[in-house]
């Protein structure tokens, strides 16, 4: 269909793009050419601002019921407490870290977008594509074989690491492999020495164990393998853990069934560029890193939800696709280059093989994370509530204090910014507000003042950072911004 926007991959990346566009009444198809929806936990943890902009489409609700909330991480090394990092002072409705296997969180995205009338279609491949000023001509392999070339107006590739799409366009994935072999369980145990809400990582010599408890009797544990071989590693059975378990663990730790077990090595490695014409990449296909910290998922569904309200207001009409669509790269390449430099530092500290350097890390780690403003920092950074686009191209001027392109948060007792069937901005403020709504009908939609912003006007996006913040009176000023991005300009 001309009009419409096709989804490659029905991961938690693709579902989150697909639900997003259907929910703002764009024409998409979603397909993955795995016939079986993956049913094995691996992505667990959920963090404060994914569930924030998830609470747009209703979905945080019901993850919540489903999962765990873990609201400290525990560091020991040699059976000692190193250091507690609290989640509770996050500034989120949500001030915890979500333990929830990955198949309820697709679960519950598909069957949102199931709401929508938009299932995705499994066992469907898509094999090449060509691409034009006027749209993406899509070949693709239904489940019986049978092949069929189909138009699109953008494609949109989810499609997981091994992306075929980043493949077809020629796009490098610079980076590295890190040097140590993993392994990672769900199990069901006892004797673990910590509430369910707290989860653990044991610095040990011969490498690092980590738990992340997802109910009072099941956890995820992972550890490392040490050096890699160079042939994927293998997973290992209950006893080996067990065993691992035992002389990398506090003691007194029993694995009393297994759920899940795999094993992986850490890539590093990000695409050059988020969009190419009409094409965009998200999520793994756009870059991989190590799970420590649990970021991939949760950066990879703030990419869909950062691109589809822009793509939403380009397919509806309601904005001219230049600077709209070149933000996804400028903004979210950054983001993911942080996390992948984050996450890298976190797996390199945890896997230090040289005595004094990790004498001296436990040291480091103990005195910084006493200190209230780097732990701050540090929660800010995991939860990715501290996440902006400062150098982003939808930013109006800066009018007052305030920074565009930083994250607003919800406002309790009103809905989410960019919720409902419109991808619309938020005026917050007073006659200013009214008066920039209606110079953009269909574009603007009028607030409340923001809380301690009550004088100002602020303009928020969809999905919840600040375009622009100024006086109620000199709305006129935020007219440029608004004009420029519907391409009157
Ligand atoms: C074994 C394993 C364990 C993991 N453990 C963790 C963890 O502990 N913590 C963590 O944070 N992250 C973990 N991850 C990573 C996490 O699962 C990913 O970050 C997350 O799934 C990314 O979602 P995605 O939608 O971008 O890609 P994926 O979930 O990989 O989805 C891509 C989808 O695209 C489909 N597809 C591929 N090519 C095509 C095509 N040509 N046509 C149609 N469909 C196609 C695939 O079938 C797949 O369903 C793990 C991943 C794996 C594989």
């Amino acid at each position: 269909m001309e009009n419409q926007v096709l989804v490659a991959g029905a991961g938690p990346v693709g579902l989150t793009m697909a639900l997003e566009l259907a929910r703002y009444g764009v024409a998409v198809r979603i397909i993955d050419r795995i016939a079986d929806a993956e049913h094995s936990s691996r992505a667990v943890a959920v963090w404060p601002r994914t569930l924030e902009l998830l609470d747009r489409s209703g979905v945080s609700r019901e993850l919540v019921e489903r999962g765990n909330k873990v609201t400290v991480a525990n560091i020991l090394s040699g059976g000692k407490p190193v250091a507690s990092i609290s989640l509770e002072k996050i500034p989120s409705p949500y001030p915890f870290v979500l333990m929830v296997p990955q198949y309820e969180t697709e679960a519950v995205l598909r069957d949102r977008l199931a709401g929508y009338g938009v299932v995705p279609q499994r066992g469907v491949e898509l094999l090449a594509f060509d691409q034009d000023e006027a749209g993406v001509s899509a070949r693709l392999r239904a489940a019986d074989g049978t092949e069929s070339s189909e138009r699109f107006s953008w494609l949109v590739a989810c499609d997981g690491a091994h992306s075929v799409v980043r493949h077809l366009l020629g796009l490098d994935f610079k980076g590295d492999t890190l040097g140590l072999d993993w392994t990672q369980g769900d199990f069901h145990l006892s004797g673990y020495p910590f509430p369910s809400t707290q989860m653990a990582v044991f610095y040990h010599a011969d490498g690092p164990l980590l738990f992340f408890p997802m109910a009072p009797d099941r956890a995820r544990v992972i550890t490392s393998l040490g050096p890699a071989t160079g042939v994927p590693p293998a997973a290992l059975d209950q006893q080996a853990f067990q065993k691992l378990i035992e002389a990398r663990g506090p003691g007194g730790i029993t694995l009393a069934g297994t759920v899940w077990t795999s094993a992986f090595h850490i890539n590093e490695r990000q695409v050059e560029s988020y969009r190419s014409g009409r094409v965009f990449l998200a999520g793994d296909a756009a870059h991989i890193h190590s799970p420590a910290g649990g970021q991939g998922m949760n950066t990879g569904i703030q990419d869909a939800i950062n691109l589809a309200w822009k793509l939403a207001q380009v397919s509806l009409g309601k904005a001219a696709g230049t600077a709209m669509l070149d933000s996804y790269d400028v903004e979210r390449r950054p983001v993911g280059a942080q996390v992948i430099e984050a996450s890298g530092r976190m797996t390199r500290m945890a896997t230090l093989s040289n005595t004094a350097l990790q004498h001296l890390r436990d040291v480091m780690v103990h005195l910084l994370l006493g200190v209230p403003p780097v732990q701050r920092a540090l929660t800010g950074l995991m939860s990715e509530v501290s996440v902006g686009y400062p150098e982003s191209p939808l930013n109006g001027p800066p009018l007052g204090s305030a920074k565009p392109g930083s994250r607003v948060p919800p406002v309790a007792g009103t809905p989410p910014f960019g919720s409902g069937r419109a991808p619309l901005f938020a005026a917050c403020g007073g006659a200013g507000a009214a008066s920039l709504a209606t110079r953009f009908p269909g574009l603007v939609e009028v607030r409340q003042p923001l809380p301690g912003s009550e004088d100002l006007l602020s303009l928020v996006r969809p999905d919840g950072y600040l375009a622009a913040q100024g006086p109620d009176e000199d709305w006129v000023l935020m007219v440029p911004l608004l004009t420029r991005l519907q391409g009157n300009d």
